[in-house]
């Protein structure tokens, strides 16, 4: 997947790589990040944002807690962002920090979640209609998050499917393929 706009008003922001996964800007009143990466590429992500245009994120949507997905949360929440994630995502960005990146706990901050949620359900930002979906499995807290504009369904899975179809990384302290089998 190539940096930039995919469908209307939903950018490839920072291609995968390294430590980082896919992340994604949508685009409405006031712009919303999928997921934020590592500390390292917030600078990075700032910039690139800027290049298409897109103000300073208010909400990010985190799909789930691993370091590569969430690690920079702390550094978007210092400056004004809002976190969403399901709450079991919250409680290891808030408490159970080893969650996120077992292999280098010192590497990891605490991240405050100020919009948790437990069922499914549909929330409006910047006049977009966003769905939170519990769908567990790669970790406890997985959430995908599902928004239409201008007629184009989006569906953001995190590494709960990968671009080829299969099921992504197995590894994970929480992972369930059972959970993950009903999704
Ligand atoms: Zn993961």
């Amino acid at each position: 997947m190539e940096k930039g706009e995919i469908i209307n008003r939903v950018y490839l922001i920072l291609e995968s790589g390294g430590n980082n996964c896919n992340i994604f800007a949508i685009e409405g009143k006031e712009t919303v990040l999928v997921d934020c990466g590592i500390p390292e590429v917030y600078e990075n992500l700032i910039k690139n944002m800027e290049s298409f245009g897109l103000p300073f994120p208010s909400f990010i949507l985190i799909t789930h807690c691993h370091f590569d997905h969430a690690l920079a949360g702390y550094l978007f929440e210092k400056n004004g962002s809002k976190i969403v994630a399901h709450e079991k995502t919250a409680e290891a960005l808030e408490k159970e920090i080893y969650k996120i990146w077992p292999e280098n706990v010192s590497a990891v901050k605490k991240t405050k979640v100020e919009i948790k949620f437990k069922e499914d359900k549909v929330i409006e930002i910047g006049g977009i209609k966003i769905n939170l979906l519990h769908t567990p499995g790669h970790t406890a807290g997985s959430s995908s998050f599902l928004i239409e504009i201008e007629g184009k369904k989006c569906l953001f899975t995190g590494d709960l499917i990968l671009e080829d179809g299969k099921i992504g990384w197995k590894g994970s302290i929480d992972f369930n393929i059972e959970e993950l089998e009903k999704v």
